[in-house]
């Protein structure tokens, strides 16, 4: 489930909401309860932009060598 941060454009007021569904609309404001909601980046989504050169560590017998050669092994 991803938590979005959001910031409300009445009282300037942050937060982060946590989303149960895709496709949930944005929350009113929990400080003045406007609907005016401007969306922010994620918090986490800025560590996902490097390493696509990596090299896995398990090397021989990593279980995933199939998309370990890709540069994307979940193991390494
Ligand atoms: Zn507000």
């Amino acid at each position: 489930m991803p938590i979005y941060e959001y910031k409300c454009s009445s009282c300037d007021h942050q937060f982060s909401h946590l989303h149960k569904r895709l496709g949930e609309p944005a929350p009113a404001c929990p400080s003045c309860g406007g609907n005016k909601i401007e969306k922010l980046l994620s918090t986490f989504s800025a560590k996902v932009s490097s390493g696509s050169s990596q090299r896995c560590s398990v090397s021989n017998s990593c279980p995933a060598s199939a998309s370990c050669a890709g540069g994307s092994c979940p193991f390494g």
